[in-house]
């Protein structure tokens, strides 16, 4: 894919995200990694409605290389990045369910949700809470990169989640996957359930590696 299908990618996906109420206002970002840079949606932008040729461009170092001033998120997608180096694409979102979990008092920071069904296990795995900064916080992105060593996906307390994955489509399903899995997860508390086995899990990375 050239520069600008993936542009077009990026206004198509946060499009569909946006319509079907995965995160509303200008909340939430998209991000891919290029070879010469890092296409990120710009700040105060809404997904629903992206222009391909104003999606920022930053250097790999983060300096704005042409279009629309990054979102002020930017830098967490640069901290994943450099955690991540396989991984291409990132989603960030404010998605409802998912920052529900992010609210609540007894979860487990190392991992917030159980395994409930196999797909969330092979597409996003273990989620950690990154406890809560304001909006901004430089400090945040060392906690970030902290966590993104060994996960796909982080939460972020009383915010939202952050997903990566090895193309733009891997990471909007895994994240798409994660807020119905929040959702599910809500759904079930309070009932007696059978989550998935530590074999299972086991069983299924084995089975498809990620
Ligand atoms: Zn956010």
């Amino acid at each position: 894919m050239n520069e600008r299908e993936i542009r077009e990618q990026i206004a198509l996906h946060g499009q569909s995200l946006f319509n079907r109420g995965f995160t509303g206002g200008s909340s939430g970002n998209i991000s891919v990694r290029l070879k010469d840079g890092i296409l990120v949606t710009p700040t105060n932008s809404c997904l629903g409605r992206l222009d391909p040729d104003r999606i920022s461009k930053l250097s790999l170092k983060g300096e704005l290389l042409s279009g629309d001033q990054p979102s002020k998120e930017a830098f967490l997608h640069q901290s994943i990045y450099k955690a991540r180096p396989d991984e291409q694409a990132i989603v960030h979102l404010h998605s409802s369910y998912s920052v529900a979990v992010s609210c609540l008092a007894d979860i487990d920071p190392k991992d917030v949700l159980p395994p409930i069904t196999a797909y969330y296990v092979m597409r996003v795995g273990k989620l950690p809470l990154i406890p809560y900064y304001a909006p901004g916080d430089v400090e945040l992105a060392g906690a970030v990169e902290e966590q993104a060593v060994h996960s796909r996906a982080v939460l972020l307390a009383n915010h939202g989640p952050i997903v990566s994955g090895p193309s733009l489509d891997h990471a909007v399903n895994a994240t798409e996957e994660l807020e119905e899995t929040a959702k599910l997860f809500l759904m079930l508390r309070g009932q007696p359930t059978r989550f998935l086995t530590a074999e299972q899990c086991e069983d299924l990375q084995q089975r498809f590696p990620s």
